[in-house]
């Protein structure tokens, strides 16, 4: 969220991370826009937590990615460390993550991203 209460998304990330972490990242954009509307922030680490929490508790359930709190998380540290965030960037970071979560099985019980990952126990 850049700038008050409108919403910017790479067009070419669903091509990257696939619809199913897009819809994590719309579900957290709807709730920069509620925080916006409730508490007249859009900037720093406490909006971008807030915009989570907001997002999912003003969407409805069944529009709630499955493992949109573990995107969340994939997402935060372009947050953190803000900067640099280009194509060769996200596209390194989430090889990284990807090959995190084939590493980590009870982080992959949880997580089946749409594009690249085998279900869980596979
Ligand atoms: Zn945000």
């Amino acid at each position: 969220m850049i700038g008050g209460p409108t919403i910017r998304i790479w067009p070419l990330a669903h091509q990257m991370y696939g619809w199913d972490m897009m819809a994590s990242v719309l579900v957290h954009e709807f709730g920069h826009l509620k925080l916006y509307h409730a508490e007249h922030i859009y900037k720093g680490l406490e909006a971008e937590d807030k915009a989570n929490r907001y997002g999912s508790c003003h969407m409805r359930n069944d529009l709630i990615p499955r493992n949109c709190w573990l995107y969340r998380e994939f997402f935060l540290p372009s947050h953190i460390f803000p900067g640099g965030w280009d194509e060769a960037k996200c596209r390194a970071e989430y090889e990284k993550w990807i090959t995190w979560l084939k590493d980590a099985p009870m982080v992959r019980a949880l997580a089946v991203p749409a594009n690249g990952m085998p279900a869980a126990g596979t």
